[in-house]
């Protein structure tokens, strides 16, 4: 699985897991990915974010 932000490996039962109200389910490896992305930010604009 990987984050649905910075596209790392989420290791099972760490990270988070949210359902947006469209049904589609994303996936986050730490909080701060998860604040990241609900405020629409690109990920390549993030050098921790690049894989
Ligand atoms: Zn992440």
């Amino acid at each position: 699985m990987k984050c649905s932000f910075c596209s790392k490996s989420i290791d099972p039962g760490t990270g988070k897991m949210v359902v947006q109200s469209n049904g589609k389910i994303l996936h986050f490896c730490s909080g701060k990915c998860e604040k990241n992305r609900g405020m629409g930010r690109d990920p390549r604009k993030f050098k921790w974010a690049q894989n």
